[in-house]
């Protein structure tokens, strides 16, 4: 059975229950009711609903947990959902229909009608993170509904509120008998991880991905890992600079940068970095015109809890770069937007993934030098890179790894229908849309192979001759 209310705090489902709630599904499942795809697409359409109709509950628990800004959630979250579960439903029929191998086939094999049928895979995991906790949780969930399985959503409990709601609303919108959510703390969610599932999608940190690989190992279940890490920018000197200096600034103000694809640090040829610095100061002075600034700006959101907070606090404390822009901090939660100039390899800010407004400008000699910094470290999530020279961009292309490369601006990988995930470090696994529904379903290779084949297969029967020796 879900747990939560809208308004009250977060009921943890009794860990007891939690295999009874697998097993249901499981046995669902089993009787079709997710396969025809009529079903799947009204249910994609409850979850539009879901979303217009709790557009304000929603962002209302975002504002909670996250001081999230009411456009952020719209534009980010609601609005993202409600519009990939309707494209969802509407592109359905051509996502599942079988693919024609015909093409791929020797000639006297066409007649076998090879191709690939979608089938789902089962009973779905899906383990979400806070930061953007409406469409981590729901977007690997419709791609789980798509591909006709049933699902488990395991909410971040540092999204409480939220968590609490999705729990109070699935149920009344899409079917109980087929998807579920639990809330859970680290032993339910050791529980669910103890159990059989038919994939698993798990979007947070790095150390708990290797948690949730092996537990899925011990049943060779497939998992995607959408996971994090330091995605740089590259500011090639034929750059429009002072638009790279006001994207990138947005990039890292939007949830107070706690993003997976939030720009982590900068590198920037030394020549042409106090240019660059000049630039970001003016646009900040434009983002946040008020005296009080980032801190208390309505616009701007805070430091998930105190644990978040005190970690990011102690990579600005420990840095030897030069505060340029903001800098201030207001515990329990509260971190400026802060630009901090000169920082060099080894500096705190380098040592992990901020996820937090610190910003570090790293300056390099040249472009060559800023490849050579990213190809040293993990593969990050996603690489930007802004310049204006077409060399450049094949050059940057061909000369390094990520999950995904925007050039000339930030975040807007994610505006279009492209394959998302990581490489390496940043995990393994592609989603949204048509990948998500790919994801959870299986390409199950068919051939029909007709009696009159026999005529060529003959020769590898028993015994073996003269004839079959010469194939
Ligand atoms: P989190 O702390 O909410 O953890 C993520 C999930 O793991 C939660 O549901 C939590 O309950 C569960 N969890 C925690 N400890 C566990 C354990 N011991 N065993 C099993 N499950 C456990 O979120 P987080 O990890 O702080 O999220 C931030 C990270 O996620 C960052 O690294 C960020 O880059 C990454 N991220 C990646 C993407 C992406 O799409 N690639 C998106 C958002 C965030």
């Amino acid at each position: 059975m879900s747990t939560g209310s809208a308004t009250g705090p977060l009921t943890f489902t009794p860990v007891e229950e939690i295999p009874n709630i697998r097993e249901n599904l499981r046995s669902t499942f089993k009787t079709g009711k997710t396969r025809p795809l009529a079903w799947r697409r009204q249910q994609l359409r409850q979850l539009a609903l879901m979303m217009q109709e709790n557009r304000d509950a929603l962002a209302d628990s975002l504002w909670r947990d996250l001081h999230k800004p009411k456009e952020e959630v719209f534009i980010a979250e609601i609005g993202a959902v409600m519009a990939r579960a309707l494209e969802s439903a509407e592109k359905l029929e051509e996502w599942a229909k079988p693919e024609s191998l015909v093409g791929q086939v020797e000639d006297w094999q066409k007649d076998w009608n090879p191709r690939t049928h979608h089938q789902p895979k089962g009973t779905v995991l899906v383990i979400a993170p806070w930061n953007y906790p409406i469409i981590l949780t729901l977007q690997p969930f419709m791609g789980a509904v798509a591909a006709g399985c049933c699902a488990v959503i395991k909410p971040s409990e540092l999204a409480p509120t939220y968590a609490a709601l999705l729990a109070d609303l699935l149920p009344k919108y899409l079917d109980p008998s087929c998807f579920q959510v639990v809330n859970a703390e680290i032993e339910g969610t050791t529980k669910l991880l103890e159990l059989q599932w038919d994939h698993i999608v798990y979007t947070g940190n790095g150390k708990i991905g290797r948690v949730v690989a092996s537990a899925a190992a011990k049943h060779l279940t497939p998992v995607t890992l959408e996971l994090g890490g330091k995605s740089p920018v590259i500011i090639d000197p034929a750059s429009d600079l002072r638009l790279a200096a006001k994207r990138t600034l947005y990039g890292k103000y939007n949830n107070a940068g706690q993003i997976c694809v939030a720009p982590d640090y900068v590198l920037i040829p030394t020549n042409k970095q106090d240019e660059f610095v000049g630039h970001l100061k003016e646009i900040y002075e434009e983002f946040f015109p008020d005296e009080g600034r980032s801190l208390s700006s309505e616009s701007f959101g805070h430091i998930v809890n105190e644990t978040h907070y005190k970690r990011v606090k102690a990579l600005l404390d420990a840095t030897n770069g030069d505060v340029v822009i903001g800098g201030r901090s207001q515990p329990p939660k509260g971190i400026e937007l802060t630009v901090i100039n000169n920082v060099q390899a080894g500096d705190s800010l380098m040592e992990e993934e901020i996820f937090g407004p610190l910003l570090p400008i790293v300056p390099v000699d040249d472009l060559e030098a800023a490849i050579q910094f990213v190809n040293d470290r993990d593969h990050p999530l996603i690489l930007y890179l802004f310049t204006q020279n077409d060399k450049v961009k094949d050059y940057v292309l061909d000369n390094t790894t990520s999950g995904g490369l925007c050039i000339n601006d930030t975040f807007q990988q994610l505006s279009v229908n492209m394959p998302f995930g990581g490489v390496g470090e940043s995990g393994y696994g592609r989603q949204v849309l048509r990948y998500g529904f790919e994801s959870c379903s299986n390409a199950r290779a068919y051939v029909d192979v007709p009696k009159e084949a026999e005529q060529m297969l003959g020769v590898r029967y028993l015994p073996y001759n003269e004839q079959s020796r010469a194939v």
